[in-house]
């Protein structure tokens, strides 16, 4: 494998974890080029966190050097030639172009390694040292990578992409200088071992292997110095359930490894998720763009409730791409929203075509997985930045626990316009620290915790977050069944005399068949509508008529479901707002379950008849 092939050139854009692990691990004095004394700075927090993890730092700051200055308890040098020893690693940082002279010194200096911050990159640099034997690593925090390889990001579920069946006994270190193969892990490449493994090792106290039910409000601080840590953001750790949950935390792991983002905050609804999201990119005063065919309640969410907080949304037809690029140039515009597969119409969205238009407005696209999951479809993969769901609905599964997840793919520079204040300017409630510049592509998940949950407080439960780990644990399997289920009805409803039209993606035939084998080639979903003749009335029949489906206001159950969205999720909706949103007088909404197919048809048959 090309990934463990010593000998192989190192690829800047994607360093293999192997890479990362082995610097980490070897490296026992570093030279922080850039070390400031400044508190809130991104050098001073790296340099903390990195004593703490028992490497020396070596802080070099020719001004706090020239005032005979210490910095974190060690005295600070002006240059790396005036060092006491010759150091593992470098440091750098500072910006891209002065990182070249630091690079050089560095060769000079005859270090091992040298490693250049998150945003600082340079190619040429880069190719002098490793020509020396230098091994270099861009634009990476080694605080963020250490924390992510060795086990600590549990708070903030980011996507460690490291799976472990091993247990890692607290207060054994396997990093700096150590021999443990603890930290190694396994890579998984497939979806369906991410879906049972991913987030969840063994408990490290009492090696448990199902992910315990974290049931406590809050976590015991070692001392104060700790406390303060922590509160700060310069140390993981968790302070307070409302923050964090180590439980919680399994299953954000798990969300974003399915998605393939880089980190996932979870809420208490799907709901919750969506003003989360939106959250972190909106300020009063300020639109987005979304489409009209929504599920019912966000329509309400974004059209009214938003309102209250000078939230405007300018609801689109997402097909009408010109409409959406007018709408999305508004220079107050934060977002484009749409859902992959849409409730209830049945209607697949083209991803990679709202991509463009948002690259083009500076603006990140926000997708509703809901009802594909990623099992049927990876929005970040067609150019999505951001995935919402309601874990409440195919991800739990069973119809029994709430729950809402904000997937970040880590790709968006939140700096690269002034729109997003939040990530990219200093944060006053943190200190003045600026969330992009200090945690990168973790920036949008660490804000989602550390200022949208703090505040806002839409926490998910550990108990919730439990009994959906579990349900995802089994999600390729009944995905695949609800799928076969679901176009089994289809057919059979679109034979049927008494009913005028069906909606699934699935059928040939279907407006939206070409998108659904592009966007879901593993089938169309299991939630679809289809037109009952006679119209009101005979819909609200049908839905009373059956014994075996369940008339309610939910989908992704394992039962099957039954709706008539006029009578009951759309009917705060005016006709037209109905209408446009696929949810007419006969329109009728299944979300077909885990039964036998035959046994769902029969029921149909007869509340049809
Ligand atoms: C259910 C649903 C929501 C809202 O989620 P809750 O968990 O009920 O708050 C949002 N979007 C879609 C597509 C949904 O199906």
């Amino acid at each position: 494998m090309a990934e463990n092939d010593p000998t192989a050139p190192v690829v800047h854009d994607a360093y293999s974890d192997d890479y990362i692990r082995d610097i980490l691990r070897g490296v026992k004095t570093i030279a922080m080029v850039g070390a400031s004394d400044n508190w809130n700075r991104p050098s001073y927090f790296a340099m903390k966190y990195l004593q703490q993890k028992g490497y020396r730092v070596y802080p070099v700051n020719p001004k706090v050097a020239a005032a005979g200055g210490e910095i974190l308890g060690e005295k600070a040098y002006a240059d790396l030639d005036s060092l006491p020893e010759t150091v593992d690693m470098v440091d750098v940082f500072r910006n891209s172009e002065v990182a070249g002279a630091v690079t050089d010194a560095a060769i000079g200096h005859g270090t091992r390694v040298v490693w250049m911050q998150l945003g600082v990159r340079n190619d040429e640099a880069a190719a002098r040292a490793e020509a020396a034997g230098i091994k270099v690593v861009m634009n990476r925090c080694p605080k963020i990578e250490f924390s992510r390889l060795f086990g600590e990001l549990g708070w903030h579920g980011f996507n460690s992409r490291v799976i472990s069946s091993k247990r890692r006994i607290p207060g054994k270190s396997d990093a700096v200088g150590g021999d443990s193969d603890v930290g190694d892990g396994f890579v998984a490449k497939g979806f369906e071992t991410l879906a049972v493994h991913a987030g969840s090792a063994p408990d490290p106290t009492t090696g448990a292997r199902a992910t315990p039910i974290y049931q406590t409000t809050a976590y015991v601080f070692d001392d104060v110095d700790h406390a303060a840590s922590l509160f700060n953001l310069q140390t993981f750790g968790n302070i307070y359930s409302r923050l964090s949950n180590p439980t919680v935390a399994v299953l954000e792991e798990r969300i974003a490894a399915l998605e393939g983002g880089h980190g996932t905050t979870c809420t208490a609804s799907g709901h919750s998720a969506q003003m989360l999201a939106l959250f972190a990119l909106m300020g009063p005063g300020d639109r987005f763009v979304a489409s009209k065919r929504l599920y019912g309640g966000s329509i309400t969410q974004f059209g009214r409730t938003f309102q209250k907080f000078d939230w405007h949304c300018d609801f689109v037809d997402v097909e009408e791409l010109e409409i959406v690029r007018q709408a999305a140039l508004h220079p107050k515009c934060k977002a484009i929203f749409a859902e992959s597969l849409a409730n209830p119409g049945g209607v697949i969205t083209d991803i990679q075509a709202l991509a463009r238009v948002a690259d083009e407005a500076g603006v990140p696209l926000i997708i509703d997985n809901t009802m594909a999951t990623p099992y049927l479809c990876r929005p970040l993969e067609h150019g999505a930045d951001i995935v919402v769901h309601s874990t409440t609905k195919f991800l739990s599964g069973h119809g029994n626990a709430m729950g809402g997840a904000v997937v970040d793919g880590g790709k968006f520079a939140w700096d690269k316009n002034d729109k997003f204040p939040s990530l990219s300017k200093p944060e006053p409630a943190y200190h003045g620290l600026t969330f992009f510049e200090t945690f990168g592509d973790l920036a949008y998940t660490i804000y989602g915790h550390a200022v949208g949950l703090r505040d806002l407080g839409p926490t998910m439960a550990p108990m919730n977050a439990y009994l959906t780990i579990t349900g995802i644990e089994t999600l390729p399997l009944r995905m695949e069944r609800h799928v076969a289920n679901a176009a089994r009805v289809a057919e059979w409803l679109a034979a049927n005399p008494k009913v005028a039209w069906v909606s699934y993606a699935g059928l040939p035939g279907n407006k939206y068949h070409g998108l659904a084998q592009r966007y879901l080639p593993k089938g169309a979903g299991s939630v679809f509508t289809f037109g009952i003749k006679g119209g009101y009335e005979a819909g609200v029949r049908a839905v009373e008529r059956c014994r075996l489906l369940s008339h309610l206001a939910n989908i992704g159950d394992t039962r099957s479901l039954i709706l008539h969205p006029a009578s009951t999720t759309h009917r705060q909706l005016t006709e037209e707002q109905r209408t446009a949103a696929g949810a007419g007088d006969d329109v009728i909404r299944l979300s077909i379950g885990l039964e036998n197919a035959d046994d769902i048809i029969a029921d149909l048959e007869r509340a049809l008849a």
